[in-house]
């Protein structure tokens, strides 16, 4: 089967599993998935799986990209942030559908991997930082929009949480231990941040700091 072929295969798989926003559909359809796995796994690029990258890490089952981009409840002026670039897979989905996505990841190597295939796929909405997510993009806040694609353990990050535009701004991100983790989305009106629980997934865990890398 062609790229193309496993690629509608993949749409269809989507749909009937419960994504139904033609945009975020639209959005998974124009991006080549192929170019953000290692090229090992090129032939199963288009297979509703987490595949391995760099540094321990991983790019996320499309499922839960679509899910996760569903949830944000997108908007064509809306600001994003996103915490854990990885290949770069979710920022690239993101990015048709809002106005700017800045990206955070503590991997310096993932950054600048990332940062060339946008730059290969004329992505210029989306901007990188090397940095720990954990403390957000202060320079930019307020953000309409917060997905985190790594678990916090416990709780969610309150400094994201302060980051989060104060009428409707909405955050999703994964909570819990490595077993037994959730979507939790969260929508903040004022100093009000109502919670939801949305799905029960597996990230790899979201870690303090910046890595140290060898060179
Ligand atoms: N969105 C990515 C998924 C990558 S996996 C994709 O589409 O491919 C999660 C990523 O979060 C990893 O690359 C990991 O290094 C990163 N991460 C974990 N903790 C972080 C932190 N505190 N700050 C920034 N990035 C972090």
């Amino acid at each position: 089967m062609s790229d193309q072929a496993h690629k509608i295969r993949l749409i269809m798989e989507l749909r009937r599993s419960g994504i139904t926003d033609t945009q975020v559909l639209s959005a998974v359809e124009r991006v080549p998935r192929e170019l953000f796995v290692p090229d090992t796994f090129g032939d199963r690029a288009y297979d509703n799986i987490a595949l391995p990258i760099d540094q321990g890490q991983t790019i996320s089952q499309p499922y839960v990209v679509a899910y996760m981009t569903q949830v944000l409840e997108l908007f064509p002026r809306a600001k994003v942030l996103e915490i854990g670039t990885g290949s770069g897979y979710q920022a690239a989905v993101l990015s048709p559908l809002c106005r700017r996505v800045f990206t955070v990841e503590r991997f310096r190597s993932l950054s600048r991997r990332a940062e060339e295939r946008f730059r290969a796929l004329g992505l210029t909405n989306i901007v990188t930082r090397v940095g720990d997510g954990m403390l957000g993009w202060p320079e930019q806040a307020p953000f309409d929009r917060i997905m985190v694609t790594a678990a916090a353990a416990d709780e969610v990050p309150q400094a994201l949480k302060e980051q989060l535009r104060d009428n409707g701004g909405i955050l999703v991100v994964p909570v819990g231990d490595g077993v037994a983790q959730e979507i939790v989305k969260v929508r903040r009106n004022g100093d009000t941040f109502e919670e939801s629980r949305m799905l029960p997934v597996r990230f790899v865990p979201l870690v303090k700091g910046v890595a140290e890398e060898k060179r």
